[in-house]
């Protein structure tokens, strides 16, 4: 008898264990996915000639083994590029990562003196009470004191992530990455070492767009025999005995259907359960109330131009810009746009009480565009078509006191020993497409009785992913 695994959701992570779990004999794979294709937040799509990423996308893994499997999955499709980003602040363009020369050099003696001030007063400040960091500005301010915390790191966690005075310090430890300034400088006078190795300098991206990747993974799984439902949405989660029994679809045409499974991987946003499943208990149910992720909004300019940004992606700490990053597709792959044009993407954050959330594209596109003039990156006569596409609870909110309330929705894993959730809104973890491949093996493997699944620990091998990165160089 073969074991009938289901797996809600096509994203990268639901794919990766799909795979994985086709490359056995033992099990009868499903893949529930509502979209009509399959990729979640990695697909691309194709507007006229060009092919687009749901915002800027690269792969890169410091997880042994993932890179070499994924480049096997990938083949020549697969291409190296050399990663190239910037920091734009007070009209010009910085390195990313920050290096402390810049600083000095770049911003005005004033600005520069009174960072360096605060950092020394704050270091001086923690050596002699150092309190336990609670938020995320507890965290900034006493690695890189009030000055810089102020100038960088608020405006950019606000736009991303909420207000830092209510953000966990975790969400900090895992988005940024520097030792600190005393660390850095230590480094450099004394062992003139400097250790970057999670400021990565390359990485892989697919020749024609980021969901080729998913498209792979989808291909070689189907070649194998994988099932795959695409346009259903799950309804119903059925359970007995300490197990889930089996999952309620519906499709667009309103037909209903249930599938019985032996084991159930779930990738799908974490708090749905509350509703997939009924009948839990009052505080699992309170708990999911609670488990928020923030909305994204990408928007696109289609243009006749060549290249029009200085890096692959910029990113704008400063409040009058309502986006947090540019990003220009061309310059990771040239082959998704037709030659002599490119494509800008100007993505945020924002919950559904934010305007832009409500704003239709036209409206959106002015206000933007009125944003975008003083950069001179392009003028509006080489606009060939702009648009957006926004995505409902994309990003984790590490709000104080999350981590209670998801280890509450977690430990269902307990009460029902076949179900995992996994993935980046499965797992509620701010994690990278690299991450998601990794954890889709590791619970493929466990269920393949490879290897173990850690039902309340760490779920990849995964050193924290940083994407905002900042590293004072001398
Ligand atoms: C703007 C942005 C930039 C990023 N940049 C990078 C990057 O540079 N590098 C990188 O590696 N990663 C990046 N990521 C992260 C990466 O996109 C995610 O980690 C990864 O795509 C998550 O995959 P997943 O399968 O866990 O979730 P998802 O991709 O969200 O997949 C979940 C799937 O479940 C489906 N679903 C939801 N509800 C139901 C339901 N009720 N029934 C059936 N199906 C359902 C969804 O349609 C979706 O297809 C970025 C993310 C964003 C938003």
């Amino acid at each position: 008898m073969k074991k009938r695994v289901v797996i809600l959701g096509a994203g990268v992570t639901g794919l990766s264990a799909a795979y994985r779990l086709s490359q056995s004999p033992e099990c009868e794979v499903h893949v529930l996915e509502k979209e009509m294709e399959v990729g979640g937040l990695c697909r691309s799509f194709n507007e006229g000639e060009f092919t687009l990423d749901l915002g800027p996308h690269k792969f890169y893994s410091n997880v042994p083994g993932v890179t070499e499997a994924m480049c096997e999955v990938m083949g020549e499709e697969f291409l190296l590029r050399d990663k190239t980003q910037k920091l734009f602040m007070c009209g010009k363009y910085f390195s990313f990562p920050l290096s402390l020369t810049e600083m000095i050099t770049r911003f005005s003696p004033l600005k520069s003196i009174k960072i360096l001030f605060s950092f020394g007063l704050q270091a001086i400040k923690t050596r002699v009470s150092s309190q336990p960091d609670k938020t995320y500005r507890d965290f900034v301010v006493n690695k890189f004191g009030r000055a810089l915390y102020e100038q960088i790191f608020q405006p950019m966690a606000r736009k991303m992530f909420g207000n830092p005075e209510k953000l966990d310090r975790r969400l900090a430890e895992v988005r940024i990455s520097s030792p600190g300034l005393v660390a850095v400088i230590k480094q450099v006078l004394f062992s003139k070492k400097v250790d970057r190795t999670v400021s990565a300098p390359e990485f892989h991206y697919p020749r024609k767009g980021f969901g080729r990747i998913p498209s792979r993974l989808m291909e070689k799984a189907k070649a194998n025999g994988v099932h795959f439902h695409l346009g259903v949405k799950v309804t119903k989660i059925e359970q007995s005995q300490g197990r889930v029994s089996g999952v309620w679809l519906s499709s667009d045409t309103g037909k209903t259907e249930f599938i019985s499974c032996d084991q159930l991987i779930y990738t799908i946003p974490m708090q749905a359960i509350a509703e997939l499943m009924p009948d839990l208990p009052a505080e699992v149910r309170q708990a999911a109330r609670f488990v928020k992720f923030r909305h994204t909004v990408v928007y696109y300019f289609l243009l006749k131009a060549k290249s029009v940004l200085p890096a692959m992606w910029v990113f704008y700490p400063e409040s009058r810009f309502r986006f947090g990053r540019l990003s220009e597709m061309t310059k990771f792959s040239p082959e998704v746009a037709p030659e002599g044009y490119t494509a800008l993407m100007a993505d945020f954050t924002c919950t559904g009480d934010d305007p832009e959330w409500s704003m239709n594209d036209d409206e959106l596109g002015k206000h933007l565009l009125a944003q975008l003039k003083p950069l001179k990156l392009f003028s509006e006569d080489q606009i060939v078509k702009c648009f957006s596409k926004r995505f409902k609870n994309i990003y984790p909110v590490y709000e104080l006191g999350y981590e209670e309330r998801v280890n509450k929705l977690r430990s269902l894993e307990t009460s029902f020993e076949n179900l995992y959730f996994v993935g980046r809104l499965g797992d509620f973890n701010y994690n990278n497409s690299d991450q998601c491949f990794d954890m889709g093996f590791s619970v493929a493997n466990h269920i393949l009785e490879r290897g173990k699944w850690p039902k309340n620990g760490k779920r990849s091998d995964q050193k924290d992913l940083r994407s905002i990165v900042l590293w004072i160089e001398l």
